[in-house]
């Protein structure tokens, strides 16, 4: 339990499952992490453009993480990968942050080795469909020998990944369908990264820009192989056209204007 101000709360699971968990909120943490990232991401997109900005902001982001009051519970370790067998979701904005980066810093075979499996995933995934998707492992294009070769950059939804025990992580990797795994967690990184997430997403829907949460590899299959994308992004269109996002409800909604 964290912060002797808090009020009871709840948040999504980690690992394939749709586990809900219970923790103390740290309401006047919260606050402050809503309040100054909104207001600095709102600056940025200004200033530096959705690419730019995600950018600083996820800089803000791991130095928030961790600072975390219990990130030294984290089980998570360079090599650990289990958890990266499971299917993310990004926002357009991480889409061409990662494209950018995977242009500029990945070498010709490493890209054309990403880019394969990004399609081979993507034409998969759209064969099974939705739930199955939740019950299946999918190995991420960007995992190579257990390290992430997009570190950097990776997704909002990767930096937050909060376990405290990687036999949870793993019995998810193992039992895929078994949906009521639930590994124990570190609530303090959990809200931190949450409440970053979503004063940079609520900075992002106030310019106009899609928010909505899409499947990791079909948005970039869709992005790398549909043209346009990047133009309707920027111009506060649906940047992937036949793909459904999914909207995200504020989780912290309730705790003043962002
Ligand atoms: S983007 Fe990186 S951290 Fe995220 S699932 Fe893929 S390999 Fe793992």
């Amino acid at each position: 339990m964290i912060g002797s101000d808090g009020a009871s709360g709840q948040g999504n699971g980690n690992g394939n499952g749709a586990g809900t968990m219970e923790f103390t909120l740290d309401v006047a943490l919260v606050r402050e992490i809503l309040r100054h990232e909104k207001a600095l991401a709102a600056d940025e997109l200004g200033t530096a453009g959705p690419v730019g900005a995600q950018l600083r902001s996820g800089v803000r982001h791991d130095s928030r993480l961790a600072s975390a009051p219990d990130a030294a519970t984290l089980a998570c370790r360079p090599g650990c990968a289990w958890c990266c067998h499971f299917t993310v979701d990004v926002r357009p904005v991480e889409v061409f942050t990662i494209l950018d980066y995977v242009e500029r810093s990945l070498t010709d075979d490493e890209r054309a080795r990403v880019y394969a499996e990004v399609r081979a995933n993507s034409t998969w995934l759209r064969e099974i469909g939705a739930d199955e998707r939740f019950t299946t492992n999918v190995k991420c294009p960007f995992l190579r020998d257990a390290r992430c070769v997009i570190y950097p950059v990776r997704p909002q939804s990767c930096r937050n990944y909060h376990a405290t025990d990687a036999a949870g992580c793993r019995q998810s990797y193992e039992v895929p369908d078994d949906l009521g795994i639930d590994p124990d967690f570190a609530p303090g990184v959990y809200q931190v990264g949450a409440a970053h997430v979503e004063a940079f997403t609520a900075a992002m829907r106030d310019r106009g820009y899609d928010v909505d949460a899409y499947e990791l590899s079909t948005a970039l299959d869709s992005a790398l192989t549909r043209p346009g994308a990047r133009e309707r992004f920027e111009a506060r269109q649906k940047p992937f056209p036949g793909l459904d996002g999914d909207e995200v409800t504020p989780e912290f909604d309730d705790l003043g204007d962002r």
